[in-house]
């Protein structure tokens, strides 16, 4: 499976900043006044960090597409 997408849930606005996101996977998680996702990072280079991030985000909003 490859990342094809990684995107915030922004709807819910629910992001505290807590800058975990960024401390697991800085390549493609900033934090500052919000939280933001590089675009252009390589996602399947950062599969095994942004799927942790995804799951220790305290607030549930990082979002992960998977396609084979
Ligand atoms: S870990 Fe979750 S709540 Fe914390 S900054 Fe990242 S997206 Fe926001």
């Amino acid at each position: 499976m490859k990342i094809s997408k990684v995107w915030l849930d922004e709807k819910s606005k629910k992001c505290i900043v807590c800058g975990l996101c960024q401390l697991i996977a800085p390549e493609v998680f900033k934090v500052g006044n919000k939280t933001t996702v590089n675009q252009k990072a390589n996602f399947n280079l950062f599969k095994v960090e942004i799927k942790d991030a995804a799951e220790s985000c305290p607030q549930n909003v990082i979002k992960i597409d998977e396609r084979k």
